[in-house]
């Protein structure tokens, strides 16, 4: 099955690719913080503990998380079959 999850990657060794060379990672919401504070209050902020209630519910179908994200599953009705009626 594919998803759209990208693989987060915590560096086993300090590197200057990574925002605070990777040390100081949130692997829930998938994002490197510079320091220790950055990420102790990212911690504690409402995004985070939303991702994590997220976390926690697998229900979500993906359909419905595309939905619910705003991308929707909107299908148009069928167009009326015209074109092989020929006009007189
Ligand atoms: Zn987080």
């Amino acid at each position: 099955m594919a998803t759209h999850v990208k693989t987060f990657q915590i560096p086993t060794e300090p590197d200057d690719d990574f925002p605070g060379q990777g040390l100081f990672p949130c692997q829930a919401c998938s994002r490197h913080f510079i320091d220790e504070q950055a990420l102790d209050k990212h911690i504690r902020s409402k995004a985070h503990k939303k991702r994590l209630r997220e976390l926690k519910e697998p229900a979500y179908t993906h359909a419905e998380a595309e939905a619910a994200g705003g991308l929707g599953n909107f299908i148009p009705p069928k167009r009326r079959k015209t074109s092989n009626m020929e006009v007189s």
